[in-house]
């Protein structure tokens, strides 16, 4: 049986990828940060078949320490403060974390065992305002924020460690992918969850930055897949993962108030003071080494991911079942289908 730590995995990405690999057979050992032992919201379907161990990625005694219990095979950092544009107000503790906390990792698998295989979750952040369009892995970076530069720096470690000490270390750098599981303050959340309550009667507006922004939004559960695929190939290399098209914050709230037989306009207002500036050049990923090499593709659809959004948002206000276990099915299912 393998073993994998998922770093991180009380959050979106951790729980899927905790889900993929009971689904593979791996032996499962996710790491949270002090003091979030209880925070499992995402893990209530599978509880019972992980083991969760307090790990704070400032010390490195601690890392050591459980790589050294534990040995595990793979290890899928997926933990940091996942909010850009706020990453201005923890600037400092950023680079803790998601920059140093990933050199404290790759130095105890040194330490431990070389042969463990490490993916970082590197980010479309790190492009920031590019120069070209679509961005694939030769693009050049250009992070405009704490958590883009502090992604950066650990992307290059990650790059730097597999050539100087030869470690099996990927970057998957994604771009934007939701499901129910995204935080609260992400706007496709905002919007599921803003639909889902006014359908109900619970809300009577919606407001929203700009809407005409537009992003490359993929399907969380298809890249978790993914980040699994890279560790399984012969030879270490980065990938760009997104879906390659764009869509507005418009067209999300289209989809989803149509959904529930609404029309957005009736509800939806625009907060000038949430509207961020404009790109100039689009962030939008160009995949094609990802699906040449890996055959990888996106399987579920824009549509299809604003409508698994919603349901799950109708069906946690209406109390009608337990979403983490519904979506747990879902996932099952959706494995099933790519295998
Ligand atoms: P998420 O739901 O916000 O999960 C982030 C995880 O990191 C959570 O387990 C969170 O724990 C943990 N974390 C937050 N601050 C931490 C800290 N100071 N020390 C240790 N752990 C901390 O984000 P996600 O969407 O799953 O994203 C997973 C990874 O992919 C993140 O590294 C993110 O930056 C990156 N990424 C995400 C996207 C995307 O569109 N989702 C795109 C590109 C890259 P708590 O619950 O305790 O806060």
């Amino acid at each position: 049986m393998k073993k994998a730590i998922v770093i991180g995995i009380n959050g979106q990405d951790g729980s899927y990828m905790a889900e993929w690999l009971l689904s593979e057979r791996y032996q499962v050992l996710g790491w949270v940060r002090p003091g979030r032992l209880n925070a499992v919201e995402n893990l209530l379907s599978i509880q019972d078949l992980i083991s969760l161990q307090e790990i704070d990625l400032t010390e490195s005694e601690e890392i050591i320490h459980s790589l050294e219990k534990f040995q595990p095979d793979e290890i899928y950092n997926l933990a940091s403060p996942s909010r850009p544009h706020e990453s201005w107000q923890y600037a400092v503790n950023i680079g803790d974390v998601t920059a140093a906390g990933v050199t404290r990792i790759l130095e105890a698998i040194l330490q431990v065992n070389p042969l463990i295989k490490y993916y970082q979750a590197s980010s479309s952040e790190m492009f920031g305002s590019p120069t070209e369009s679509p961005q694939n892995e030769k693009t050049a970076f250009a992070p405009r924020n704490p958590y883009g530069v502090a992604k950066l720096y650990a992307h290059w470690m990650v790059q730097n460690y597999r050539h100087y000490h030869h470690l099996f270390a990927v970057s998957g750098i994604l771009f934007n992918h939701e499901s129910p599981r995204r935080g609260k303050d992400f706007v496709t959340r905002k919007i599921a969850r803003g639909a889902a309550k006014i359908k109900l009667g619970l809300s009577n507006d919606l407001v929203l930055g700009d809407l005409d922004a537009r992003r490359d939004w993929g399907y969380a559960p298809d890249y978790v897949h993914f980040m699994w695929l890279m560790l399984q190939q012969d030879q270490p290399t980065n990938y760009v993962i997104g879906t390659g098209k764009t869509n507005s914050v418009r067209d999300f709230c289209e989809e989803a108030f149509s959904y529930l037989d609404l029309d957005y306009r009736d509800y939806v207002v625009q907060d000038p003071l949430l509207v961020r500036p404009k790109e100039t050049i689009q962030l939008v990923a160009d995949p094609s080494k990802a699906c040449r090499l890996l055959g990888w593709e996106a399987k579920t659809n824009f549509k299809e991911i604003v409508q698994i959004m919603v349901s799950a948002e109708m069906n946690d206000l209406q109390g009608t079942h337990n979403p983490p276990q519904q979506e747990m099915n879902n996932f099952i299912i959706n494995r099933r289908n790519l295998s």
